[in-house]
């Protein structure tokens, strides 16, 4: 859990009150971050490299992405953290992750809006307004 009342002594700066990392004095260097819990977030995906695209189809996995933030001890921005927790990741400055979630969310509404066009449903529940 997050405390301020003590620091591991590698620690520079207090934990951001987003952090949930109990610290300890002999983390690894490359543990020496500040952490926030993690969102797991179901999606469907499309994997390559994994034998997939096979007989022309594309390869669709259940999996989970996670979501969280991180920062360095010591460092000046904090990390949107976005990834399967293993080698795929995007790591990006607060920012530059509400850009991403903007035009990720109009380039999706655009499209969920072209299908209602498409099918004549009107009265889709919006989510998010
Ligand atoms: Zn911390």
């Amino acid at each position: 859990m997050h405390s301020s009342a003590r620091r591991a002594s590698w620690q520079r700066t207090d934990c951001p009150t987003w952090c949930v990392v109990n610290h300890h004095d002999d983390d690894h260097i490359h543990d020496h971050r500040h952490q926030s819990e993690f969102l797991e977030i179901p999606v469907l995906a499309v994997t390559e490299g994994h034998g997939g695209h096979l007989g022309g189809r594309d390869n669709w996995n259940a999996t989970e992405l996670v979501i969280c933030l991180q920062l360095r001890d010591g460092a000046d921005h904090t990390e949107v953290y976005i990834g399967d927790g293993m080698e795929q990741r995007i790591a990006v400055d607060v920012p530059s992750a509400l850009r991403l979630a903007d035009n990720l969310g109009s380039l999706v509404r655009a499209l969920t809006a072209s299908w209602s066009r498409e099918t004549g449903v009107t009265d889709q529940s919006r989510p998010g307004g």
